[in-house]
């Protein structure tokens, strides 16, 4: 940062402000993680500055010795951690890597199903306001009062609407994927089997969720939610992928250059996800992934012998959602603001057949990658969990109106009320002092 803070003293400034927010509060967002400095290295480097479009080999540009070298590296290890044929390292991040995935094998008008967005399912998998549910004829599919996926529903749909393609994946599931399941129904209906594991790819790598790969023709994942590197994404072709289509691979290629996904690929980001891959390949990673599933674990009982509730009761990966409609719905904001409050970063989010709407949610989505990253294990859990029950408390006193307008007012009292709250205050200090024991990553 040495020219930055000659050079541009109000972006150094807010970098070091960011640094400082990261450093003294709890980041429990779990799509969020902190990489090392060594991926941050690779992603500040010079690598920024060339264009490569096409790929290894075949490019469209002069002096790309090194970039292929760089990207051949990448597409090795990822291959290596995964054990797939085929992987493009290209994808800018999560949401173009499905969207390649589309072009790749669905035409315009065809059917496509995903796990539906207030049940826990990501946007691009075909939610109404996303553009694949207009290009795509889009059936979702939901999970049960207890959170588990409705297997009997999924199989259902598909024996009725004969997708093209089946996503299996999601942004707030806490239990494991029935991968084995799922391809049996893909298969059974001729459709292509996506597993979209951006949230677990981390978790796969070091044994801690079961793989994809045997059952799906298809695997998307980030690079930077539990794998810990930079922003990006990945897709990769399976050998059952290659036996249904042996050109598939060369598809999502073409999908995502010239195709119309992206334009130049970010090599610079691509030599960090190689980093970045480069430690998920060391022993040490796997412990890493262990721990951030024992820390949920641990997390989960700790707050339901606190009396905060929980979606499904418990988990099975590195997620957990509290739900607050016990005391009324809608109900997620206060959580999640009083939270922030207190030193604790989380986001509000819908729960399981939430009587609530996705802007006032009724739950609370939180996870152990980043606080698992600093060193934190069970002991330090159970010292979170009575924090968050605490937070809990606080809030419990707060209802949101029904009326919209009323909403907006109440929430900007409800905003200056916690703000000097003294049990909240009390808690963030609590924070602050423990944060200083568990350094970011050096
Ligand atoms: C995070 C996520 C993505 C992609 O996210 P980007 O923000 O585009 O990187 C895709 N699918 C799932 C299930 C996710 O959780």
């Amino acid at each position: 940062m040495a020219k930055l803070k000659k050079l541009d003293t109000e972006i150094a400034k807010l970098i070091e402000l960011e640094t400082d927010r990261q450093k003294n509060s709890l980041q429990m967002i779990p799509s969020e993680n902190h990489c090392s400095p060594a991926v941050r290295e690779a992603l500040g480097s010079i690598l920024t500055d060339k264009y490569a479009e096409g790929y290894p080999g075949k490019r469209y540009y002069g002096g790309n010795q090194i970039i292929d070298m760089v990207e051949n590296l990448c597409i090795e290890r990822a291959k290596k951690a995964f054990g797939v044929p085929f992987v493009n390292v290209q994808p800018y991040s999560g949401s173009p890597a499905n969207f390649a995935v589309y072009l790749a094998t669905c035409e315009p008008g065809d059917t496509i199903m995903g796990h539906n967005l207030p049940d826990g399912g990501h946007i691009s998998h075909g939610w109404k306001v996303n553009i694949t549910s207009k290009i795509y004829k889009s059936i979702p599919y939901h999970v049960k009062k207890d959170g588990y996926l409705d297997m009997d529903e999924i199989r259902k749909l598909a024996l009725e609407h004969k997708p093209k393609l089946m996503w299996c994946g999601a942004t707030a599931y806490v239990r494991e994927f029935p991968f084995e399941e799922f391809a049996k129904i893909a298969d059974e209906v001729g459709a292509y089997f996506v597993a979209d594991i951006a949230h677990i790819s981390g978790l796969v790598i070091a044994g801690a969720h079961k793989s994809p790969v045997p059952y799906a023709h298809i695997v998307t994942t980030t690079t930077h939610k539990t794998l810990r590197g930079p922003r990006g994404g990945m897709v990769m072709v399976t050998e059952k992928g290659l036996k249904k289509d042996p050109e598939l691979g060369e598809k999502i290629n073409k999908a995502i250059f010239p195709g119309g996904v992206q334009g130049g690929p970010h090599e610079h980001q691509i030599s960090a996800i190689a980093v970045a891959l480069g430690e998920a390949l060391k022993p040490d990673f796997k412990k890493y992934g262990k721990q951030i599933v024992k820390n949920a674990k641990v997390l989960g009982q700790e707050l339901v012998k606190n009396k905060v509730k929980i979606v499904s009761g418990g988990t099975d990966n590195h997620m957990l959602l509290i739900d607050l409609t016990d005391i009324s719905a809608g109900r997620g904001v206060f959580l999640s603001d009083a939270l922030d409050i207190a030193g604790i970063t989380v986001n509000k989010n819908m729960i399981p057949q939430d009587p609530s709407s996705p802007f006032y949610p009724s739950g609370v989505r939180l996870g152990t990658p980043a606080i698992t990253t600093r060193g934190m294990k069970e002991k330090e859990m159970k010292i979170i969990a009575t924090w968050i029950a605490k937070t809990v408390e606080e809030i419990k006193k707060y209802q949101l109106p029904t009326e919209k307008e009323e909403r907006i007012i109440y929430l900007r009292n409800f905003r200056k009320e916690i703000k000097v709250n003294k049990e909240l205050k009390k808690i963030s200090q609590e924070v602050l002092k423990f944060c200083k024991k568990f350094p970011l990553p050096k």
